[in-house]
């Protein structure tokens, strides 16, 4: 953004040296104080490595509220669209789904019967 100070030096162009108390010319705005896109240090919290991108992403699936496994995707689906169960349900199901699978590596049919059962509600086994 033109105008934002550089978050380098704060915006006075100049960082101390913690060595010999001196300041010196800042090496993310040269001086200007300003942020600057073309000096790579404004990204490079997001610009990452290859290899912390790949963590990143094993991360976001691992925090995803949903099921990754075939057996648990299509369980989510049966619970989304569900008619009998409020949305608080179908996410709360949904969570459960994907926190069994973490757990168990995968869905397993009683887990499964289980969901399904809640699914039917409770007049179904009648
Ligand atoms: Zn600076």
């Amino acid at each position: 953004m033109p105008g934002e100070s550089c978050g380098v030096c704060g915006g006075d162009g100049r960082i101390a040296n913690s060595f010999s108390g001196s300041t010196a010319t800042c090496p993310g705005c040269h001086g200007t104080g300003r942020r600057s896109e073309d000096t790579g240090f404004r990204d490079v919290t997001k610009t990452k490595p290859s290899h912390f991108r790949q963590s990143n992403k094993a991360e976001v699936v691992e925090k995803q509220t949903g099921p990754t496994s075939f057996e648990g995707i299509q369980l989510a689906n049966e619970v989304r669209d569900c008619p009998t169960l409020s949305s608080g349900t179908k996410a709360k199901l949904t969570l459960e789904i994907a926190e069994h699978e973490s757990t168990h590596g995968k869905c397993t049919q009683t887990f499964v019967k289980k969901v399904r059962k809640q699914l039917r509600g409770p007049t179904a086994d009648k």
